[in-house]
């Protein structure tokens, strides 16, 4: 018998394991550590929204749904992207429901890739990018944005990289793992380079209820998708999803919006591999999107303090970090400590029992920092802080 390991599709096998797993692995089974690692809310999802799914069960609500989703959540969905992105799409034949921003992303590539289709993507970014072009054999072609630019994507450096053969430009603004945000004059010449070479954008928008503005970073800042700039809706997928922003990872439920053939095709994906989203996280996410904004909110300004404090005591210990615009990670700079992104993270783990992840984990352009979650809760990232702090004074 062949084995088995060379019965493995090439596509997969050609892909690698996830840093930040490799990472998490050295974590398992230690109660000591303080994580700043996974990048999920610590908080539950807010009570109305559980109870949403009890009653929906309870009601015996556990059947199929439409393929496309609950018809009264993609009216809520499309009611809730044109308030917050000011984009209208039509809840029949635009919005299709998924099993997190996860299944859009892979539909998304899957629907629109043909082997050696280019997908322009901005590094360091978010683990399942690259892997998601690959498995959809598409060319992954990565830019590599700068510390120095704030990990903004700079439109020059998009124009650089599309060729012939470039189909697709995937965006994420607030950016995992940077928190970085598209300051809007680039993000709207990256708009025209879209129209100019006629390309397709998928816009990763998960992170986009969670912005600090730079005035005190506690009120919310500016966030513009790309679908609302003008002649754009009609060629960008839109991916959001309910992970983040009401912390419900646990529920796995996403959606895209996007022009009726290309959520047809995508449908046809999802229809045959998923069917549909479960139905009771589809009843929570109406709850969710008609009732959910002051604990988004809430949320929100918890994770705002815990950012300031963050960056204050990054400046008191001498650690540089650009202020992050959304998300709930920073991403310091650790490059003065004569360490790699590996090394530094191994060696706070080992001598200070906190978790972060080497920059690298997100691609190369990470070397130089690391990855800090902040949606920890105060009084551990003031503990961790501390470590941090001690860790530092002994490498300067
Ligand atoms: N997109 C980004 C940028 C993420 O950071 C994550 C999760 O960390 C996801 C998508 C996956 O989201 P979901 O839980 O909706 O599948």
């Amino acid at each position: 018998m062949k084995p088995l390991e060379d019965r493995i599709a090439k596509q997969v096998a050609s892909i690698p394991r996830s840093g930040i797993r490799d990472f998490f692995e050295l974590v398992q089974g230690r109660d000591d550590v303080i994580s700043l690692g996974v990048g999920e809310p610590d908080f539950s999802a807010p009570w109305h929204i559980r109870e949403a799914a009890i009653f929906a069960l309870e009601k015996g609500q556990t059947s199929y749904t439409s393929n496309l989703g609950l018809p009264s959540l993609r009216e809520s969905i499309s009611k809730y992207v044109e308030k917050q992105f000011h984009v209208d799409y039509d809840p029949a034949s635009e919005v299709l429901v998924t099993v997190g921003v996860s299944e859009a992303l892979d539909i998304a590539c899957r629907a629109l890739l043909d082997p050696g289709d280019e997908v322009i993507y901005h590094e360091p970014c978010y683990v399942s990018y690259s892997p998601s072009i690959v498995m959809a054999y598409g060319k992954a072609v990565s830019i590599q944005t700068r510390l120095e630019d704030k990990f903004a994507l700079l439109a020059k450096d998009v124009e650089a990289a599309i060729t012939d053969n470039t189909k697709i430009i995937l965006l994420n603004f607030p950016t995992n793992p940077t928190g970085a945000i598209e300051p809007l004059d680039e993000l709207e010449k990256i708009a025209q380079l879209a129209i100019k070479h006629d390309l397709i954008v998928i816009s990763d928008e998960i992170y986009s209820e969670l912005t600090y503005s730079g005035n005190n970073g506690i009120d919310p800042g500016e966030h513009t998708s790309i679908a609302s700039l003008p002649g754009m809706k009609e060629r960008t997928i839109l991916l959001h999803g309910f992970s983040k922003a009401y912390a419900m990872t646990g529920f796995r439920l996403g959606y895209s919006c996007a022009p009726h053939v290309l959520t047809e095709a995508m449908m046809k994906i999802h229809q045959y591999s998923m069917l549909c989203a479960p139905i009771m996280s589809q009843l929570a996410a109406v709850e969710a999107l008609e009732n959910g904004d002051p604990e988004v909110e809430r949320m929100r300004r918890a994770y705002a303090e815990r950012r300031n404090l963050l960056l204050r005591r990054f400046k008191e210990m001498g650690m540089p970090c650009f202020a992050p615009g959304g998300a709930f990670y920073a991403f310091p700079d650790i490059r003065k400590f004569g360490l790699s992104s590996i090394e530094f993270a191994h060696r706070l783990l080992e001598e200070e029992s906190v978790a972060v992840v080497p920059g690298t984990a997100f691609g190369k352009a990470g070397e130089g920092c690391v990855r800090c979650c902040y949606a920890t809760a105060y009084d551990q990232l003031e503990i961790a802080l501390e470590k941090i702090g001690n860790f530092i004074g002994r490498l300067q």
